[in-house]
């Protein structure tokens, strides 16, 4: 018996080990999409039933491929590492910082108003934007972010239609000549 419960044991904590490699992403050391995924549609199930509002920030890095480019694929990593980190820096303990995918990257703002996830989201691209990203020890980088926030409205039916919100938001960020936060256009009653 006894033997029995120390490979019970030894299991639980292999299961627990991997599903905490599974919900991070090893590079960032941020959430993955699956768990952003788990958690906004908890989320916004809780703003339908308490009137309350879910929001999302998604970030896209600027020009990222021309860092890949010009500097290697190592350099790239490195500058998604510490974005990664800056973004953690900056969120609260009750927002979820993920890395949506490639050089994307979502925060969820599990409630508040507009205008502080406008702050979160400002304070993410002005610090990205100051920051020297050093890639070796002689050499560093100027980057910059956009993005576009949305979130929960009477009218949402699912988390897929926010996410398209934001994505719509942040194509006018880019489009505008990226280094800045776009709203969702459906969210610009404060
Ligand atoms: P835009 O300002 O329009 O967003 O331009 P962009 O160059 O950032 O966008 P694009 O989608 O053309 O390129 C994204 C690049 O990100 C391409 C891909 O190779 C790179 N990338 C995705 N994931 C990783 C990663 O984990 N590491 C590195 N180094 N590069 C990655
Ligand atoms: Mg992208
Ligand atoms: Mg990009």
């Amino acid at each position: 018996i006894r033997q029995i419960n120390k490979v019970v044991q030894r299991i639980s904590h292999d299961e627990h080990l991997l599903n905490k490699m599974a919900s991070k992403d090893p590079l960032t050391n941020l959430y993955t999409r699956r768990i952003f995924n788990e958690h906004f549609e908890l989320e916004v199930s809780n703003s339908k039933r308490y009137n309350t509002t879910a929001f999302i920030v998604l970030i896209d890095v600027d020009h990222f491929k021309n860092v890949n480019d010009a500097h290697g694929h190592n350099a790239g990593d490195i500058v998604l590492k510490e974005i990664g980190k800056l973004i953690l820096s900056l969120c609260r303990e009750s927002d979820l910082a993920c890395r949506f995918g490639g050089e994307e990257f979502v925060i969820l703002v599990k409630s508040g108003h507009l205008s502080d996830v406008k702050v979160l989201a400002e304070r993410v691209r002005s610090t990205i934007e100051k920051m020297p990203f050093y890639i070796d020890d002689k050499q560093s980088l100027s980057i910059t972010i956009s993005a576009g926030i949305s979130c929960y409205t009477e009218t949402t039916d699912n988390c897929l239609e926010i996410i398209s919100a934001a994505d719509k938001a942040l194509y006018r960020a880019k489009n505008s000549g990226r280094n800045r936060i776009c709203i969702a256009e459906n969210e610009n009653k404060e």
